[in-house]
């Protein structure tokens, strides 16, 4: 079998660090034979075990949720320095997002990055991608294919820049499926949605009915690039992290009915900044999670639909935002504590979450230097 060609390059002489590249060069190779870009979760455990590594990461997952001010941009980084970031905020001529992605790069005490996973085309997401370029090296891109939002002005600016940066040929570029892994030391990376496609089977963990579809509304099949974001559950020792971009409700009930396909979520990055388009009961309540962090700005997200829903799931401890949201008001804002970035001047603070492989969290709020603990349940 072709997998099995590779123990070359994932010897026990590679550095742990290293691991994710033996898996890339599998993946390349796959790719340069012309067959599908997948990494079936046997082959992570293969090449884990041929680097002599034990098979529970050894200390916390750093995850810096950066203000983009209503973009996404969150950056994970393993005990290792091993380093994912999902999404690169907006276009700025003045750098603004890569500048804030880099200063979290240096407080996580990296100097490259080594995969950007883009969750879709849409500005706020995919914008950011030249200036990201310039500021820090980046090793491989994650994308869902091609760009179909054609008739919006600027997915179609931000997906032509950022087809500019991978024809430079500087970067590794993967493009997988709904079912794909990727392992990336200890972090099990498991993509649920993408270009509009979904796993077809309940994860392990899944797979009970969905009481919760009967309270979310059905609404029309969403057109654009979010119906067609890259979603992806990440588990690292017994925490299981949900990030689907901006996946819209039509796909979350596809996704989540009649059978809960993703079962319980630990940390949830809350979808679409907390805007209604997003977040139906089918989804939030069903998972019940028990930490949700929402990447809302001051007038992007942060719907109070959305808010209650969230602040109501079942077994919820905390939501955090990173913006006080106006549409949110007094009644649909969390405590000032929980908050990255209050009323006024922009200051840009970033949360940041210390994931422990027993199940712990942290939520460290860059504005107030307090910690919150979350013990293992
Ligand atoms: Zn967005």
């Amino acid at each position: 079998m072709p997998l099995l060609m590779i123990p070359c390059k994932c010897t026990s002489s590679l550095p742990a660090h290293r691991i994710s590249l033996g898996v890339k060069l599998l993946i390349m190779t796959f790719r340069i034979a012309g067959t599908l870009v997948i990494l079936p979760l046997a082959v992570a455990g293969v090449i884990a075990a041929s680097s002599g590594l034990p098979s529970a990461p050894l200390s916390s997952l750093q995850i810096y949720f950066i203000d983009v001010e209503g973009g996404q941009s969150t950056l994970f980084v393993t005990p290792d320095k091993h380093s994912l970031l999902i999404d690169t905020g907006w276009p700025d001529a003045e750098s603004r997002d890569a500048q804030r992605i880099a200063s979290a790069a240096k407080a996580a005490g990296i100097e490259r990055i080594d995969d950007v996973l883009l969750t879709h085309y849409h500005v706020d997401h995919t914008g950011g991608v030249p200036q990201l370029v310039a500021k820090i090296p980046v090793g491989t891109f994650i994308d869902h294919g091609p760009n179909r939002e054609v008739t919006d002005g600027s997915t179609v600016q931000a997906a032509e820049a950022y087809q500019r940066v991978l024809a430079t040929q500087h970067y590794g570029h993967l493009v997988p499926k709904p079912g794909d892994v990727l392992s990336i030391q200890g972090m099990k990376i498991t993509v649920v949605s993408a270009d509009g496609n979904l796993i077809a089977q309940p994860l392990p963990g899944g797979g009970g009915a969905n009481q919760y579809c009967a309270f979310s509304e059905k609404r029309p099949a969403d057109q654009t690039e979010n119906a067609r974001s890259l979603g992806v559950l990440i588990n690292y020792g017994k925490l299981r992290i949900l990030d689907l971009g901006d996946l819209t409700r039509d796909k979350e009930m596809e996704l989540m009915c009649p059978v809960n396909k993703l079962g319980h979520i630990d940390l949830l990055v809350v979808s679409h900044h907390g805007w209604n388009q997003s977040s139906s009961p089918a989804l939030v309540d069903a998972i019940a999670p028990r930490v949700a962090i929402m990447d809302n700005s001051a007038k992007k997200g942060g719907s109070p639909s959305v808010w209650d829903t969230v602040e109501k799931a079942p077994g919820l401890e905390d939501l955090w935002q990173l913006h006080y949201s106006e549409e949110g008001g007094p009644t649909h804002n969390v405590e000032a504590a929980r908050i990255a970035n209050l009323q006024g001047p922009d200051t840009g603070n970033y949360l940041k979450v210390a994931a422990y492989p027993s199940g712990r969290l942290e939520v460290f709020n860059a504005r107030t230097g307090t910690t919150k603990q979350y013990p293992p349940k």
